[in-house]
């Protein structure tokens, strides 16, 4: 039996990339345009997995999915959100999204993330945890950070951190737009009884920099002379 996927998109360009990729990987897909017929294909079929933009026409796709939780419908939820703020995806997740996308994307990884979460759902049974689970995510700009998995991604790809420079980057994440001094990164990442100077600091940041900066991102962690540093996009 095929793998059956509904698409809740209302931007024509978006939703034909997206089902022609799909389609390609023989997924079968229907496609909604706004909340009102996506609530008629959920309610009549039955999917394994549906992709959920947030702006639809007539509805939210926050309020979508948590009607959808609400119903008792554990398939999973795919969320594809232009906002790309971290309450914005944090909303996402409590709304019960399984796994969210930021537009702009890249169809592979979108591809990844249906893969990824259709093989977690056929290896729960029906009703288990790994359906609902919340993902304890921090989100900046393309980079994510996984606190219960601890890793860092950034474009689908995995970062391999160190254990300083997870809580480096955690720190920074919580902490976007705005500048923190070296004495404040010391305390909050290495404690104040490490006998320390702000050297330290000077290196972690040049090593998550390189970490983060490897296959041409884009630089996020900014100087700013006699400051400190800042987490913001260029
Ligand atoms: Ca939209």
């Amino acid at each position: 039996m095929s793998t059956r996927i509904l698409l809740i998109e209302d931007e024509h360009s978006v939703a034909s990339v997206i089902r022609k990729a799909l389609m390609e990987d023989q997924y079968e897909v229907s496609l909604a345009m706004d909340a009102a017929s996506a609530w008629d294909h959920i309610s009549r079929w039955s999917y394994d997995l549906f992709i959920l933009d947030v702006m639809l026409p007539g509805g939210n796709g926050m309020d979508l999915c948590r009607k959808i939780r609400k119903e008792g419908i554990h398939t999973p939820v795919l969320m594809l959100t232009a906002l790309g703020s971290v309450d914005n995806i944090v909303m996402g997740l409590d709304a019960g999204a399984d796994d969210y996308l930021t537009k702009p994307f890249k169809i592979a990884e979108l591809l990844a993330r249906v893969r990824s979460l259709l093989r977690r759902a056929s290896a729960a049974t029906p009703g288990s945890i790994a359906y609902t689970s919340r993902v304890n995510v921090l989100v900046f700009s393309d980079i994510t950070l996984n606190l219960d998995e601890k890793n860092a991604q950034r474009v689908g790809r995995v970062i391999e951190l160190t254990a300083t420079e997870f809580r480096l980057l955690e720190y920074l994440m919580k902490n976007p737009r705005k500048v923190l001094s070296r004495m404040d990164i010391l305390e909050k990442v290495w404690g104040y009884d490490f006998n320390l100077n702000t050297k330290t600091v000077d290196v972690y940041i040049n090593y998550l920099r390189k970490k983060l900066e490897e296959a041409d991102g884009s630089r996020v962690i900014h100087t700013v002379v006699g400051m400190g540093y800042i987490l913001k996009e260029e």
